[in-house]
């Protein structure tokens, strides 16, 4: 089974169980690391993180001092090169985490909720479904464990898992074997929680005889674990065109399958005018946002969205 309809697959399964799923998310501070699938789990503010917006809030607006209270002068609130800033404010205002308002032609910005402690734990999964074919698999785990940005990390493959397999990657990852057709996941192995809010080593590139490692402190991880947890809010896990042939036929997942093929595709690498199969149609109107809003706690269209508009004032 190729890998991407195996990680649509577990998305999909995730989904349904109502928990936030997302893929393909930066999992690094200083490196390249890309994680396949991330699990959010709620915290005791998710509802009011729900009631701002849908899409990810910027890290900079964030942490900036812009607070709930008193608004202040943008320039004076931000401890970043001012163009992060205004975009920070640009993105902040027009998602309905900021609100500005034009004094003596300055632009003073106010949040429009506390920003919530709203998740509770991050689920990262490396997705193999044949161990046959590991690839990087070893040194990828390792960067994860080492890193420890997520709480927990997974390997998820749909192949049968032996004790060799189980001692080849370190003993902190869990590993579940998935059966795409049944939803049955199998944990051969819990994951262990890791040290997310102590200081770490991030494995930056791994050679025969030299490894390349950056110290990341605990600053630096919490704020790069709060940027992966907006992105997997903002993002979910449908980001993948559908192809505009006929042959596509979403399955109730919203999952782009190939009858053609017989299996899920990737428009962007595989449908075109030049594949055997294609037949000329418009892409099927798959509404993901429906789905995942009827699924799980995320919102689509809280009323905190409509509430404002993205202001078109200058900075001042
Ligand atoms: S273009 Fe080819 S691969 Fe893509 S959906 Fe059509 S038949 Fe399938």
């Amino acid at each position: 089974m190729r890998e991407f309809d195996f990680e649509l697959a577990l998305c999909a399964h995730l989904e349904r169980e109502g928990r936030i799923v997302s893929r393909q998310l930066g999992g690094a501070v200083h490196g390249r690391r890309v994680l396949d699938t991330v699990v959010v789990e709620p915290g005791p503010e998710f509802d009011e993180r729900a009631a701002i917006t849908p899409r990810p809030l910027p890290t900079a607006a964030i942490e900036s001092s812009v607070g709930p209270g008193r608004a202040r002068y943008w320039k004076d609130a931000f401890d970043c090169h001012p163009d992060r800033a205004e975009r920070a404010v640009e993105l902040a205002v027009e998602r309905g985490f900021f609100e500005r308002e034009r004094r003596g032609g300055r632009t003073y910005v106010r949040q429009t909720a506390r920003y919530p402690d709203w998740f509770d734990g991050i689920l990262a999964i490396e997705n193999k479904p044949d161990l046959g074919r590991p690839g990087d698999l070893e040194s990828q785990l390792r960067t994860d464990v080492s890193l420890a940005l997520a709480d927990r990390v997974v390997l998820a493959t749909a192949s049968y898992v032996t004790g060799a397999h189980l001692n080849r990657i370190p003993e902190e990852v869990g590993v579940w074997r998935f059966d795409p057709d049944s939803g049955k996941i199998d944990i051969r192995r819990a994951a262990t929680q890791l040290p997310t809010d102590d200081a770490a080593i991030e494995l930056l590139e791994e050679r025969p005889v030299q490894t390349d490692v950056r110290v990341v402190s605990a600053a630096e991880k919490g704020r790069a674990r709060r940027q992966l947890a907006e992105r997997a809010y903002g993002k979910g896990w449908r980001s993948f065109d559908y192809p505009a042939c006929d042959r596509c036929l979403p399955d109730d997942d919203g999952i782009p399958y190939c009858e053609w093929k017989d299996r899920a595709v990737r428009e962007s690498d595989e449908c075109s005018p030049d594949c055997g199969g294609y037949e000329a149609a418009d892409p099927p109107a798959i509404d993901g946002e429906s789905l995942r809003a009827e699924r799980t706690p995320w919102r689509a269209d809280p009323d905190g969205r409509q509430r404002r508009q993205s202001g078109l004032d200058r900075f001042g």
